[in-house]
């Protein structure tokens, strides 16, 4: 048994629903048979992986058609943005971006401007407002694709993405594809505010390896995994029936108990933030209206990946910048480009949460992190 502990670290990952486990162990057993198979079994498999696409479609009140499955939304986003990119490169060699994206979206635009295309990465400021001049002075008839997530995922700054599609469309025939890894079961994020949108599993209380990628009909984009023809040609590869499914389960639990989980986390974050506020130490650099489920600051003396291993130590989980990121030496590319100084962003903790963690676990942390910077000695 683990002993009782502390996770303020659900950006990273979440602890699987129970719901979400017993679906794919029924899912795993009795629909074993590979869903493109041409017989009795696979049919019941392939009726299935369609019933879970149908509701996933519901929940998201989206169209069965614009849903594809996929391993997470690493996967997604480099489908996304290489798949609208190259599909038009002959008439657009523009792309844009904004510079507060995950690396899964950054990394790619980086690669394809290697390759040849003019990239704009879109500045934003400390209080997580982005600026949107910018975006429509760099939109132009070269343009095929814009990429900006919906809730960063280390600040927790939501992005106005109604706004956002608003100007994409009034300035160009760019399509507008949405990283809502964060926002899925946290911020609400309408249909009608995107072209193409993904998200993973493994956030919503589902499955590492189940992901989602939305995509309305009139989006033309090139497949980056050629094999079957699984997905509708978008995506090869057996369909993973028991991972689709469970993640039909995830968003439902998630969405079902978004209010309540959200009311929460906000009565969490108003806590840790008015205590943390008081500390000399502290720099609170998730500004006051990013999503209540994330609560970053950054430390002035102590570095931050030292009070993260200290209060590992005393099983309080926490991360010191993203976790796909945080196990990397350096300062976080997102608060150096909202405008702190190396030092601030290279010393950030972030705290995350589901919404269903309490107040006691809170004034815990608030405690232990005290505690601590008593006794570790400030940075040399
Ligand atoms: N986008 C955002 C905003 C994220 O937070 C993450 C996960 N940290 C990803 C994309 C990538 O998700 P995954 O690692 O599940 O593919």
């Amino acid at each position: 048994m683990m002993k009782d502990f502390i996770y303020f670290d659900c950006a990273a990952t979440t602890m699987p629903y129970q719901e979400v486990l017993e679906t794919y162990s029924k899912i795993s057993t009795q629909y074993f048979a590979n869903a493109s198979s041409n017989h009795g079994l696979g049919f019941l498999s392939s009726s299935v992986l369609e019933k879970a696409r149908a509701q996933i479609a519901k929940y998201l009140h989206a169209n069965s058609d614009d849903i594809y499955f996929t391993s997470g939304a690493t996967e997604g986003n480099n489908l996304a943005i290489k798949g609208v990119a190259y599909h038009n490169r002959g008439w657009a060699k523009r792309i844009i971006t904004s510079k507060a994206e995950h690396p899964s979206v950054t990394n790619v635009f980086e690669e394809l401007e290697k390759e040849g295309f003019d990239v704009i990465y879109i500045d934003y400021d400390t209080e997580g407002k982005l600026n949107l001049e910018q975006l429509k002075n760099a939109l132009n008839e070269h343009t095929s694709l814009v990429s900006i997530m919906a809730v960063n995922n280390e600040v927790g700054y939501i992005f106005p993405m109604h706004e956002i599609y608003q100007i994409v469309k009034k300035n160009s025939k760019a399509v507008l594809h949405v990283d809502a890894t964060q926002a899925i079961g946290k911020e609400d994020l309408s249909y009608s505010d995107y072209d193409m949108m993904t998200f993973s599993g493994h956030k919503i209380g589902g499955l590492k390896g189940s992901g989602i990628f939305v995509k309305k009909k009139n989006v033309e984009l090139d497949a980056q995994i050629l094999g079957g023809s699984q997905e509708r040609n978008l995506r090869a590869g057996t369909s993973a029936v028991n991972l689709d499914c469970s993640l039909a389960t995830a968003l439902r639990m998630t969405l079902e108990s978004q209010k309540e989980r959200k009311a929460n986390a906000k009565v969490i974050n108003d806590y840790l933030r008015n205590e943390l506020s008081k500390i000399e130490e502290i720099v609170i650099t998730s500004p006051v209206d990013a999503t209540p489920f994330i609560l970053a600051f950054a430390l002035k003396e102590h570095k931050g990946s030292v009070i993260a291993e200290a209060l590992s130590n005393e099983g309080i989980y926490v991360s010191t910048k993203s976790a796909c990121s945080s196990r990397e030496a350096g300062y976080s590319s997102v608060l150096k480009n909202a405008g702190y100084d190396e030092n601030i962003a290279s010393n950030g903790i972030r705290l995350s949460f589901s919404g269903k963690e309490n107040l006691n676990q809170a004034k815990q942390f608030v405690e232990t992190l005290k505690r601590l910077f008593d006794e570790i000695k400030v940075r040399q």
